[in-house]
């Protein structure tokens, strides 16, 4: 069964280096490694790259918040998703050393190369295409007016401006939208600004900015054909586009802003002193840097790639290569308009698939740090969980589409446990000691000839729902296969025939159904479960080599012992993973020392009150804007409160469980009507709500997610 040779390039899209992976990112890391490792097992070629996204203002502020230069924090971070997503970059050579899946750790993301934006490769590709623009009259410049920080001499990027809505007044509001009415605007609208860096009020300036030109009559064609009925979108995205892009004549589409002003952390614009790529230009060329940069290593390596095969327009058509993007939907708009039309127009390959997937809930809400479900990869590797539950869970939820998914804790208990556990692992850990036992390892291949016919026709159907992504179909198509082998085991119980001498031979008939069954599902399994895949294959199956797709054509002729391949969850790991990432336990950014809260302590209940002595405390939501050591005050750190329109000074004594710098940023809850009290060390103009006994266990309030400050707490 000869099938055509497939040449792929394909990408995930690249995680911002500001911040930790959460399980959120891995729905798209693991949906693109099971597409990679299913295209891998069918023998074509694939190169799977990837790369923190480095540059930007965020960046830049938030090193020098930490006191890094920017570039020793994208390091940091660069390490610590690598991580996260295979183990590290020693774990990743390793892997590509031996092949061995069990080489790779975090969630075993199977990247070909890793690497970053700030990077050579990355800036020559920048220069390149945009120096073709330039060369094809796609590049404006026009005077743009926007907010500047005269405090810290910057311009302000729309995040970084707040101000009050100009709909609805709600305050602090971002400079794009507002998060109470839901009203875009443009940051010039909002009412009484400030800048969020500095607090300032930004001044409005004028420089020269850079534009591609999108709404050239040419890209807009271009778009026109690329998006529409191409197969390149999902019909959902081609919709959302052909919404976009309006009707011809309709000119829906606008020039692209691609520059940015010094002070910028990013690559300098060719022929320019003072003007940055934006991040979202060099942002998805960064794939192609990271291709270049592998393609290199491979080469030192002995292993020549045709670079040229993959990104040249004329060169890829000819060879029929293809470029695959996996991303969120989210950023649409960003991989399906301006990336396509920039390449379309220098004369590199445009994509041929981009695939989006929706967000996800858990417990069918956003991910909220103070129920703990905002989980960090890191956690949940660090809590003992193992990340082929999550990697099945996540295949089973997901079909192809934009939806959503949504991670309920007590279904992923329940379905690990019953697929994985009780339905596939069962049919070994049930036969394979009797194969063992009574046939030295041995299958009896003559009654499985109808078996083996049977496995490639049900490994053709579930290889159309890898391709086209559709995982949960996949998943439900080979777990109806587990269901029918263990009914006919349940039916013919091997327990009991193993108790008869003289029915030997129907033991080994079962026996070896059942484990050429094992088998099946192992390979089929395998893009989704690849450590316990390669476990079967090498340790049960004696095969030097992890499963590929041809393996099915074949059954296995003897079995080496069972040896236990997966445990169950349990409730209290979830349970203590929610714990380990629910904020309020964890106030602080440092390393978890794991220090166990004390016991609560038992303190007397006060008398009761009615409700109108309770409504005469003033609570208000209040966002810690400055904390500092107070001089010869040994617990108290004096903190400045913003509550919306005004701000105020709060002394507390909070010292000996939170270092100031732990603060700066959070909410808290304040008692804003307490009469002010003139201490030593100044006016305190109110009181900040925690919990504890005090000492190292003291336990600043915060409101959930979504809070601003100055809302009444009621
Ligand atoms: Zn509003």
């Amino acid at each position: 069964m000869q099938r055509p040779h497939r040449r792929l390039l394909v990408t995930s899209a690249l995680p911002y280096a500001n911040g930790a992976i959460h399980l959120g990112h891995l729905v798209e890391y693991i949906q693109t490694d099971i597409w990679v490792r299913f295209q891998r097992m069918r023998g074509h070629e694939v190169h799977y790259v990837g790369a923190d996204d480095q540059h930007g203002t965020p960046i830049m502020l938030r090193a020098e918040k930490e006191g890094l230069t920017p570039r020793q924090l994208v390091d940091r971070v660069l390490h610590e998703h690598a991580r996260d997503f295979f183990g590290g970059f020693n774990a990743q050579q390793q892997w590509q050393d031996s092949g061995d899946n069990a080489a790779l750790g975090g969630f075993l993301i199977s990247f070909d190369n890793y690497y970053e934006t700030d990077a050579p490769e990355n800036q020559w590709f920048c220069a390149d295409i945009y120096t073709r623009l330039e060369q094809a009259d796609l590049i404006a410049r026009r005077e743009v007016e926007q907010f500047y920080d005269p405090v810290k001499a910057m311009f302000l990027p729309d995040r970084f401006i707040k101000g009050e809505c100009p709909k609805c007044g709600a305050k602090d509001q971002y400079g794009d939208s507002c998060e109470v009415c839901g009203a875009t605007y443009a940051p010039t609208e909002l009412k009484n600004a400030y800048s969020a860096v500095s607090g300032a009020a930004p001044v409005r300036r004028a420089s020269e900015h850079y534009f591609f030109r999108l709404s050239a009559e040419r890209c807009e064609a271009f778009l026109r054909t690329f998006t529409q009925g191409s197969g390149v979108l999902q019909p959902e995205a081609a919709n959302k586009m052909k919404e976009w892009l309006g009707e011809p004549g309709d000119n829906k589409l606008s020039d692209w802003d691609i520059s940015r002003d010094a002070p910028y952390f990013g690559f300098r614009i060719p022929g320019t002193d003072d003007k940055f790529f934006y991040v979202w230009l060099d942002a998805p060329v960064g794939y192609f840097g990271s291709f270049r940069n592998y393609v290199q290593k491979q080469k030192a390596r002995g292993r020549d790639i045709d670079e040229a095969a993959f990104l040249d327009a004329a060169k890829a058509r000819a060879e029929g290569t293809e470029m695959i993007h996996f991303i969120g939907k989210d950023i649409l708009y960003f991989h399906a308009l301006f990336w396509p039309a920039m390449l379309e127009n220098s004369g590199y390959r445009t994509p041929t698939q981009i695939n989006a997937h929706g967000f996800l809930t858990v417990d069918g809400a956003k991910m909220s740090k103070s129920r703990g479900t905002f989980i960090t990869a890191q956690s949940y590797i660090d809590q003992g969980l193992n990340p082929e539950w999550l990697r099945y869970y996540f295949a089973a939820k997901l079909n192809g589409t934009m939806e959503d998914i949504d991670l309920n804790l007590e279904d992923f208990i329940a379905r690990v446990n019953s697929d994985l556990i009780g339905k596939y692992i069962n049919i070994a850990s049930r036969c394979a000691g009797f194969l063992s036992k009574y046939f030295d390892g041995r299958l009896q291949t003559d009654v499985l000839k109808h078996q083996v016919e049977a496995a490639v026709e049900q490994g053709a159907a579930v290889a159309e729902c890898f391709e086209a992504r559709d995982y949960g179909r996949a998943l439900r198509d080979i777990m109806a296969m587990a269901d029918r082998i263990n009914a006919e085991i349940a039916q013919l119980a091997p327990w009991n025939l193993a108790k008869d001498e003289n029915k030997r031979a129907e033991l080994h008939a079962i026996c070896s159904k059942a484990l050429h069954g094992f088998y099946v599902l192992s390979i089929l399994l395998q893009p989704v479960l690849p450590r316990v895949a390669s476990q079967v294959a090498k340790e049960l199956f004696g095969l030097s080599r992890d499963f590929d797709w041809n393996d099915l054509a074949h059954a296995p002729e003897r079995i080496n012992p069972y040896r236990h391949l997966l445990t169950r969850i349990e409730q209290k790991q979830v349970d203590a993973l929610l714990a380990a990432n629910r904020e309020s336990l964890q106030p602080s950014a440092a390393p978890a020392a794991a220090s166990k809260p004390a016991a609560p302590e038992k303190t007397e209940q006060a008398p009761t009150i009615a409700i109108d002595d309770f409504l005469k405390v003033d609570l208000r939501v209040a966002q810690i804007v400055a904390a500092e050591h107070v001089e010869g005050a040994d617990k108290l750190l004096k903190l400045t409160l913003s509550l919306g329109e005004s701000q105020r000074q709060v002394f507390a004594g909070i010292k000996s469980a939170y270092a100031p710098e732990q603060l700066v940023g959070r909410l808290t809850v304040v008692v804003a009507n307490l009469q002010p009290r003139k201490m030593k060390f100044g006016l305190s103009e109110g009181m900040v709500l925690a919990a504890g006994p005090g000492g190292k266990d003291i336990f600043l309030l915060s409101p959930d997610n979504g809070a601003q400050p100055g809302m009444q707490v009621k």
